[in-house]
């Protein structure tokens, strides 16, 4: 659908209303087919499909081939699918084609191009309108950058197994048993929860590879009831009005190091951001209502250094 819309040059409403189909299924979330469609929208969904079917000349099972029939949970949401991989881009903009977002990519578990293996970055938004010529400048400052990421942070030979497994599985590629380990894998990452970090890509790389400690601290976090974080972020402000069940802050004999080391050891800013985050992704949104997220920091090249 985007690569007949991005050919043509216009919006999916723009290309709906074009094809004498309803403009507002453009504001829907499609990606899942069927299963992710209201009933109240079925018939002007079942049309698109057929619309669609007939002005690529190809046949309705061929264009519902290209829904992902994963769970909703298993996506991310809409506003977040901005992530691609830069080595791809770069190279369809020389080509002169259109940039099209694969559809592994907006899985939450996806984080790294199964073509190039380079670790994805939100090129959409880093892209914009911007002319050619630029965007591949842009682009290829962020090869290099992740390409410096992928080289610190490797992923295991099994945590790439495991991540390319699953991903073929939920894209339907893949029909067999789960293999040893496979079901904690999916379990952790399916539906994870590092879209809420504005360094999803960098806490994923660092989850798949030898040193995960601080995706698992970023774990901790979001998986901690309200009162828990505050009792956490109390102890912060105040090390000593500790309540008595939290454990005793480790410090060191004074003048070898100054920093104490306390429970937590995200730093305080870093806990109310992702606190902060949290609360905005749990609230609900009224009908219409809905606004972006915020944008996603690029990534610059002492990207990894900030999260090791
Ligand atoms: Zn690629």
């Amino acid at each position: 659908m985007d690569r007949l819309a991005a050919r043509h040059e216009v919006t999916r409403a723009e290309l709906f209303r074009h094809l004498d189909c309803e403009p507002w299924l453009a504001s829907r979330d499609l990606a899942r087919g069927w299963p992710g469609v209201a009933a109240a929208d079925y018939a002007a969904f079942h049309q698109l499909i057929e619309t669609l079917a007939w002005a690529v000349q190809a046949p309705t099972r061929a264009i519902a081939a290209t829904f992902i029939p994963a769970p909703e949970s298993a996506l991310l949401p809409p506003a977040l699918r901005v992530f691609g991989c830069a080595l791809c881009w770069r190279d369809a903009v020389i080509a002169g084609e259109p940039m099209v977002l694969e559809r592994d990519w907006i899985l939450r578990a996806s984080w790294r191009c199964q073509r190039h293996n380079l670790p994805l970055a939100p090129v959409r938004r880093l892209i914009g309108d911007r002319a050619p010529r630029s965007a591949v400048r842009i682009l290829e400052a962020q090869v290099v950058a992740l390409d410096r990421l992928r080289r610190r942070l490797p992923p295991t030979a099994a945590m790439a197994a495991f991540n390319h497994n699953v991903l073929g599985q939920l894209m339907g590629q893949q029909n067999r048993g789960m293999r040893r380990g496979e079901t904690a894998y999916r379990t952790r990452f399916v539906a994870n929860r590092f879209h809420l970090a504005p360094t999803r890509i960098a806490l994923l790389a660092a989850a798949h590879s030898a040193r995960p400690q601080a995706p698992d601290r970023f774990e901790r976090l979001v998986a901690l009831s309200a009162p828990a974080l505050l009792r956490s972020s109390a102890n912060l402000l105040d090390p000593k009005g500790r309540r008595p069940d939290a454990p005793a802050p480790w410090s060191v004999p004074e003048g070898l190091i100054t920093r104490r080391v306390v429970r937590w050891e995200a730093g305080l800013a870093d806990l109310i951001g992702a606190y902060a985050l949290v609360l905005r992704a749990r609230m609900p949104t009224a009908p219409g209502m809905g606004r972006p997220r915020e944008p996603q920091r690029a990534i610059s090249p002492d990207f990894a250094l900030r999260i090791a």
